[in-house]
């Protein structure tokens, strides 16, 4: 048996058995849920889900725990005390290519650590992870099904953290990243907006620290 020791309570709640069955769903698993609470637990088969589980299983297996303790335990900075976190932006560059910069962000500021050019399938994969589920998730909504709403976002989630699991594990020389993030525009109002960071994923364990928008400095 192997535990990863995060703070609070798992929020990837999953069994993976025989690496054919999948039970996931907000059931937590101690003694008290299993008393008090109503909570759902869906059981799945499902080739295409199981094997994303699997990816996030692997994902959180593949953590080595000098990554676990610097992701619980960030640095601080010496000056504004606030954690210092290194965000993974990518973005569309020219037609054929991938930007990615990592940026390091505390209180005093922003900085760029590491920028490099990768193919555009590094983006377009990214893509194709947030569209596959984008016009079910917008039926489901409007048909008022709530379980399934639910079920492909959380589907979603993990398609979108596995792809970026990957990218994070194939970072060569570059330092642990807390979060991915991407430029989007944001609106004041109807005639005026500017561009944000926004973050798309967390790494597990930064939920506490990591914001969910950066302005660009
Ligand atoms: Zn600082």
């Amino acid at each position: 048996m192997r535990s990863v020791s995060f703070a609070g309570i798992m929020y990837h709640k999953f069994c993976i058995i025989d690496e054919r069955i999948c039970l996931f769903g907000s059931f937590n698993w101690t003694q008290s849920a299993n008393i008090r609470n109503i909570e759902d637990l869906n059981i799945c088969d499902e080739v295409s889900l199981v094997k994303n589980y699997l990816l996030e299983f692997k994902a959180l297996w593949d953590l080595s725990k000098t990554d676990i303790r610097l992701l619980r335990n960030p640095q601080h900075c010496e000056i504004c005390k606030q954690p210092i976190i290194n965000i993974l932006f990518m973005e569309q560059e020219g037609y054929n290519e991938t930007k990615i910069d990592v940026m390091q962000q505390c209180g005093c500021g922003q900085r760029t650590v590491y920028t490099d050019l990768y193919d555009i399938s590094v983006y377009n994969n990214y893509l194709v992870a947030v569209e596959t589920f984008d016009d079910d998730i917008a039926m489901a909504q409007q048909s008022g099904d709530e379980i399934l709403y639910y079920q492909l976002m959380a589907q979603q989630d993990f398609v979108i953290a596995n792809y970026l699991s990957l990218v994070r594990q194939n970072r060569m020389g570059f330092p642990i990243i807390h979060a991915v993030g991407v430029k989007a525009w944001e609106w004041y109002d109807k005639h005026d907006g500017e561009y944000v960071y926004k973050i798309i994923w967390k790494e597990r364990g930064t939920e506490q620290y990591v914001e969910n928008e950066y302005s660009i400095e």
